[in-house]
């Protein structure tokens, strides 16, 4: 290796979201930059996300989208590179894309499109990307040595935008947080985010055979409610309302999950007081016939509507708005779409990223303890974070 090769302005481990798009700012900036990955290929969970086609920013993005021990942090970054930027930057290759609900973007035709105009811009300004390349240390005396399998390399700046836990299988590693503790940097407490529910051994017998149903819902957990559809699996519950409430569930809390957000069902009952309905006929007129069938089977009596007395109805409709459900835990890091927590914000510059305590030390994307909810807000953080980063790393 020649010393040009050993050597670079800015070496960035990483090349997911985060990391591709620093880079590009770094060359723009006429940097010379290395990134460096141990997968073997560029962007996999950007191939992955959104279903292949990956929901790449949110027309919504604000910080109230988003869940960090400082709620503050991620604003300065949000502001500096907004949707609009990302879009300036697929239109520019042409990249179709559509809005889904509540503003979220995706590609038209599949993420790989967003891939290779990553790939295309770094190209551009000149990044060498090398893959399956594993980093086995860093010292720092003035500047950073990096030593990986492929030897040793040195560099002013160094990025870590290496991501967190979640899917271990597409190279996820703890390799961000481990080298936030070697220079003494505090660590929140990495946990699954938005991933599925799995039930206790009660609600199993109950649920179990209702896989593949989907209800309209509202799922609380402490101070917040989400909205949107619940998806009964065969261990427990996913659907977007249930994955969003993931991000703010803590061992052992119960979810309280509104079944009929739209409807009084009390009054509905009401205004059917004399009616020889039974229950499960009648819950079957809001719900698929199979949950009411379980619902009134193990969860609330099922009488004709004229012979429930009113207390009996109220009991059912507080039931039905205000189930709590007790998760045994969640599915974990396996099939978590974001790892919550990691480096503690307190340790970064919210404008440029760098390591209050480690001039030159940066870390961008989600191995920051910044997450956002389900609708582009994780990449779109990472393209903000990464873009702080790159005007200065
Ligand atoms: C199934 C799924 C669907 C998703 N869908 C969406 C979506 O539609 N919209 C959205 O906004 N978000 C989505 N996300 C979340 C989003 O993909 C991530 O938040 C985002 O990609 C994080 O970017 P990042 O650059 O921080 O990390 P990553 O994209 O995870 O990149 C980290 C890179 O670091 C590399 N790396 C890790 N450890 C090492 C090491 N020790 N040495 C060298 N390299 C290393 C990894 O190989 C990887 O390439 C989804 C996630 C999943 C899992």
């Amino acid at each position: 290796m020649t010393d040009a090769a050993r050597s670079k302005n800015v070496i960035i481990i990483g090349a997911g979201a985060s990391g591709l798009l620093c880079a590009i700012e770094c060359g723009k900036r006429g940097r010379s930059v290395l990134v460096l990955d141990h997968a073997r290929r560029t962007g996999s969970k950007i191939r992955i996300s959104g279903g292949g086609r990956c929901n790449f920013t949110n027309r919504n993005v604000t910080a109230g989208h988003y869940f960090s021990r400082n709620s503050h942090f991620c604003k300065s970054a949000l502001a500096r590179f907004t949707p609009r930027d990302v879009l300036d930057l697929v239109e520019k290759y042409h990249v179709a894309y559509h809005e889904k609900e509540a503003g979220q973007l995706f590609c038209v035709k599949s993420s790989t499109d967003i891939i290779a105009l990553l790939e295309a811009e770094c190209a551009r300004f000149g990044v060498e990307i090398r893959l399956k390349c594993r980093v086995t240390d860093i010292v720092h005396g003035r500047d950073f040595m990096v030593a990986t399998d492929q030897g040793t390399l040195r560099t002013e700046s160094l990025v870590i935008a290496t991501g967190g836990l979640s899917y271990p299988d597409l190279g996820a590693s703890g390799f961000g947080h481990a080298i936030g503790k070697q220079f003494g940097l505090k660590v929140v407490p990495p946990r699954p985010g938005l991933v599925p529910f799995l039930f206790a051994a009660r609600d199993q017998k109950v649920f179990h055979e209702l896989a593949g149903i989907s209800l309209d819902a509202a799922v609380s957990c402490g101070a917040r409610r989400f909205r949107g559809n619940i998806l009964f699996t065969h261990h427990g519950l996913s659907g977007p309302a249930a994955l969003q409430a993931s991000l703010s569930w803590n061992t052992g809390e119960p979810l309280t999950i509104d079944l009929l957000p739209e409807t009084d069902i009390l009054a509905e009952f009401m205004s059917r007081r004399r009616s020889k309905i039974e229950m499960r006929n009648l819950l079957a007129a809001y719900f698929p016939k199979r949950f009411a069938e379980a619902w009134c089977g193990q969860m609330t009596i099922s009488k004709p509507l004229d012979q429930t007395s009113d207390k009996e109805l109220k009991t059912i409709a507080d039931g039905l708005h205000a189930w709590k459900m007790l998760p045994k835990s969640t599915e974990g890091y396996a099939t978590a779409e974001v790892t919550s927590g990691g480096l503690d914000t307190d340790e970064l510059s919210s404008k440029t990223m760098e390591a209050k305590k480690v001039p030159g030390l940066y870390f961008i994307g989600e191995v920051v303890d910044v997450t956002g909810e389900l609708g582009g807000y994780n990449l779109h953080w990472a393209w903000a974070s990464g873009f702080a980063a790159g005007q200065v790393a």
